[in-house]
């Protein structure tokens, strides 16, 4: 059995690294995935040797051969989080072996080799620790995005035997560019997401592949974002593309779809739960129909409604747009507790904030 303390990180220098210059100019104003950090982290598999070849090295391509099943075949995971800048000045991740765990579980429903937790997170700590000054200052933070692919060179379908694990990093803005308030939505009453039996609680990239033309209905439509209702009553509000949601109702309480195969299992959303809880909010985890919602909207039951996920942190939703009609949320604009959720997560995360639950870590 392969264990972080089994394998050691060799470090290539980098030979033309970014000046200080350069790079205060592209933390300025990096937008979302577009700038990255000069290193990246890379980790092979074979089934003969385990978890092996573990290198902190400059960022490039990547050979590969033509026939790599996952070209083929899509064995593909991934993962999003976060470096931020903490008060002290020091950089620190967000509950960084939820990520590792969820990466595993990820993994098995692919039928992909398991990275152990412990040197997922090393993966993750080389590579801060290396680009650290590549956190940008203020509302910013270094998107990392670990990902795993089969390597195998094999046309036959079963799960590889060789996979390549890389964890790369990218300064990010805001999420949502020129967003001052809320989002729109569309839901899309034509394809689904997940299915029961399905991938829809693994992280991996045919789930994307899958919610990419539903996501450009929701822009043709003149919408940010695309929701998905359930695959067999296609009646239930599932989630956005990539980030989970939560509906206040007037009595104070949130509610949000129950996880149950179909939903991915969000950090964002554990921590929202966890954190509304403690401020004596009741959140249920029940389902929530797209006719509920209307009507809901319609009467004034419903105050706000709001997406979130690591990405995009809280988001108000305003507008939601379907085939039968467009309907708002109270006035269109964010609402209070999503404003008020987001800042308590936003202050633990930053180191403002206390942090009973140990969800900082250190970097
Ligand atoms: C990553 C992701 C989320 C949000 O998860 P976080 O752990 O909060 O970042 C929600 N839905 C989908 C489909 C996702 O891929």
């Amino acid at each position: 059995m392969t264990t972080a303390a089994t394998v050691s990180f060799a470090h290539g220098p980098h030979p033309a690294p970014t000046s200080a210059e350069r790079r205060a100019e592209l933390l300025a104003d990096p937008g979302f995935g577009r700038v990255f950090s000069d290193h990246m982290v890379t980790i092979r598999y074979t089934a003969a040797k385990g978890w092996h070849d573990a290198r902190v090295e400059p960022r490039g391509p990547i050979p590969m051969d033509p026939a790599s099943s996952v070209l083929h075949y899509a064995q593909e995971i991934f993962e999003g989080m976060k470096a931020y800048r903490t008060a002290d000045g020091g950089a620190a991740l967000f509950r960084p072996e939820q990520n590792a765990r969820r990466f595993q579980e990820s993994a098995r429903r692919m039928a992909m080799a398991e990275l152990p937790e412990a040197l997922f997170v090393e993966a993750v700590e080389q590579l801060v620790t290396i680009d650290r000054d590549w956190i940008p200052d203020g509302e910013g933070s270094l998107y990392l995005r670990p990902f795993m692919f089969a390597t195998e060179v094999f046309l036959g379908v079963k799960p590889a035997s060789e996979y390549l694990f890389v964890v790369l990093a990218s300064p990010v803005g805001a999420y949502f560019k020129n967003k001052a308030s809320a989002i729109s939505v569309w839901v899309s009453e034509t394809y689904t997401r997940a299915a029961l039996g399905g991938t829809g609680a693994a992280k991996c990239g045919g789930n994307y592949a899958a919610s990419l033309l539903a996501q450009s209905e929701a822009i043709a439509h003149g919408c940010d974002q695309v929701v998905f209702l359930d695959a067999v009553e296609r009646r239930w509000i599932e989630e956005l593309g990539g980030m989970n949601v939560f509906f206040r109702m007037d009595d104070g309480s949130l509610q949000t779809p129950p996880l149950g195969g179909t939903i991915l299992p969000g950090i964002t959303r554990d921590a929202i739960i966890t954190l509304a809880r403690e401020q004596g909010i009741t959140v249920r985890e029940e389902p929530y129909s797209l006719e509920q919602w209307r009507a809901d909207a319609a009467s004034g039951r419903l105050r706000e409604v709001f997406a979130c996920g690591t990405a995009a942190v809280l988001t108000g939703i305003g507008t939601v747009r379907t085939v039968t009609g467009d309907f708002a949320i109270g006035n269109g604009a964010e609402g209070e507790m999503t404003e008020r959720l987001r800042s308590a997560l936003i202050g633990i995360q930053r180191g403002r904030a206390a942090d009973p639950h140990g969800w900082v870590h250190p970097v």
